[in-house]
């Protein structure tokens, strides 16, 4: 399916839609998502316009997953996490809902549930 530039995700990069922005630089803008799953759940979101990684310039990937690294390492750290999920959804039927391309890290504490 096309890009639709109308997505959420898509009026925040254009500065149209307010966010809680932890980091921006000339490959991503880094968020705290609204509907956290656990404490810290942050989304890295490509400036470069893709529905999802099924369209998305191999050059936008190897650009972004340092940073991806990078943020999960801190995250880990700022949170005191347990551990790290990285979560990433192509297409309604396998649970993606933002039609922008992203990533969520989700720290996982130890005995918490996610969405508790
Ligand atoms: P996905 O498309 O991978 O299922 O997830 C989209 C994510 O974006 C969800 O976790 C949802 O809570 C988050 N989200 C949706 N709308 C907004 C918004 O306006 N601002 C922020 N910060 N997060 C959003």
């Amino acid at each position: 399916m096309a890009y639709d530039s109308t997505n959420i995700f898509a009026k925040i990069l254009r500065g149209e839609m307010p966010c809680h922005k932890v980091h921006e630089d000339d490959t991503a803008l880094v968020m705290m998502d609204i509907f956290p799953q656990s404490k810290g759940h942050t989304l890295v979101i490509p400036k470069a316009a893709s529905r999802n990684l099924l369209d998305a310039d191999p050059q936008t990937l190897s650009a972004v997953m340092p940073l991806v690294q990078r943020l999960a390492i801190a995250l880990k750290a700022v949170t005191g996490a347990d551990g790290i999920r990285l979560a990433q959804f192509n297409e309604a039927p396998a649970g993606q809902t933002v039609f922008h391309l992203h990533f969520h890290l989700i720290p996982v504490y130890e005995g918490v549930p996610l969405g508790a």
